[in-house]
């Protein structure tokens, strides 16, 4: 069965909001678009300067299922996700900084038999970029079997929380220079 991503962020916003209080964190739906999700982010992240973000941009998704992976709307969404990057990293001052990570990933490919469809096993829809970026990160080969399932590994890993000995991803440790890291009580 497959979902259209836009279905599933409606679908996910009630779950989403409901599993988020149960681990004590809050959900906020502000802003459409990349940038302007990042003008609500950015007045956040000046409040809290510390902790876990999580931001959903849809604008190169959204492009590629209407449009086509690689349509020139497509291009346009990438380009507005690759400038509110560059103004995250500014906001964050990430690059300078060894205790802030930032991880920027799709959710999947595209456009690899279908132009606006990810469902093959083509290539283009199952190569999904993961972008790690931070005082600590490395420039580093991750192996050809990393994945998606390993984000959640890693960012435990990174705040020194010790990742459950059933799930299925593994932190990406060679991204990052060997520090001591705290270790959860
Ligand atoms: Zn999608």
């Amino acid at each position: 069965m497959a979902f259209r991503c836009t279905a599933i962020s409606r679908l996910f916003r009630g779950a989403g909001t409901r599993l988020a209080a149960h681990v004590g964190a809050q959900v906020t739906f502000e802003g459409s678009g990349a940038e302007g999700i990042l003008d609500q982010a950015i007045v956040r992240l000046e409040q809290e300067r510390s902790g876990l973000f999580f931001l959903h941009w849809p604008d190169a998704d959204l492009a590629g299922h209407s449009d086509g992976w690689m349509s020139p709307a497509y291009q346009c969404g990438a380009r507005q996700l690759d400038g509110a990057l560059e103004r995250l990293a500014r906001v964050t001052g990430v690059l300078d900084d060894p205790s802030t990570v930032l991880i920027a990933c799709a959710d999947h490919g595209g456009g690899g038999i279908v132009a606006n469809d990810h469902c093959s096993r083509h290539l283009e829809d199952i190569t999904i970029p993961i972008v790690m970026v931070g005082g600590q990160v490395v420039p580093a080969d991750l192996g050809a079997g990393a994945s998606l399932v390993d984000i959640p590994a890693t960012v435990p890993w990174l705040l020194g929380i010790p990742t459950p000995t059933n799930y299925a991803g593994r932190a990406l440790t060679e991204g990052f220079i060997p520090v001591r890291r705290p270790v959860a009580a």
